[in-house]
């Protein structure tokens, strides 16, 4: 049963929830997904979201054009020896593991699902290589669904501000984000923690609470 303190706590951090959100919408009415994808294509995300990890956005935005113009296709890339698609994922890191994650995950789009992406967190996460991070991503992204994506930034930014306790496990946070923030506000806030963790509350350096729009509402935790 919850206790009347956790239920008055609960109730603080939805408020600093909707705050945060209201002014991350005006310091970043634009943000998005920074991986490149057409939306008609979703299977292009899971590609791309499979070669993020551990590398940059902007680098797989590279690699992968050059990957689909050998193989433009679910089908082309099911079919393709994973030694090729290897190759040209190399410069994403841990090629090997990548370039078999893919081939398998586009073998099963291509034989159960006619090379459609699954809109089901429970049928996303059965796909090779895909976990909670990148089905909340496609679940968001492709298919407008209430998402919660607790990559890097979300979680230094959650515990920061003060939405979480002094959890980094990824579902952990995704459980009490959920708890807190409206379901149809967490994929674009998602993003906007991205673009702020980018700009603003940094990892490599100090944050520059100076110049944060969240700073006389932040907990600045551990900064
Ligand atoms: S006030 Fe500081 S710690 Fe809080 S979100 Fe802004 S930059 Fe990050």
């Amino acid at each position: 049963m919850t206790s009347k303190k956790e239920s008055k706590e609960l109730k603080k951090k939805k408020e600093l929830a909707l705050q945060v959100i209201e002014r991350l919408k005006e310091e970043y009415p634009n943000s998005d997904c920074t991986l490149e994808y057409d939306r008609e294509q979703a299977w292009k995300l899971l590609v791309s979201v499979r070669l993020a990890a551990q590398c940059t956005d902007a680098r797989v935005n590279v690699v992968v054009e050059e990957l689909y113009k050998h193989f433009p296709t679910v089908e082309a890339l099911a079919d393709a020896p994973v030694e090729e698609i290897e190759k040209l994922v190399h410069p994403c890191g841990l090629g090997n593991s990548k370039a078999r994650d893919i081939s398998a995950c586009m073998k099963v789009l291509r034989d159960q699902y006619s090379g459609r992406v699954p809109d089901t967190m429970e049928e996303l996460l059965k796909l090779p290589g895909v976990g909670r991070k990148s089905a909340n991503l496609v679940l968001g992204d492709v298919y407008g669904k209430p998402a919660i994506v607790t990559d890097t930034h979300c979680i230094r930014l959650s515990n920061r501000i003060g939405f979480v306790d002094g959890t980094t496990e990824p579902g952990k946070v995704e459980r009490e984000l959920w708890k807190i923030i409206p379901p149809e506000e967490g994929n674009d806030l998602c993003h906007r923690l991205v673009d702020h963790g980018r700009a603003v509350c940094t990892a490599r350096t100090k944050p520059y609470c100076d110049r944060c729009c969240l700073a006389d509402i932040c907990a600045k935790r551990g900064v």
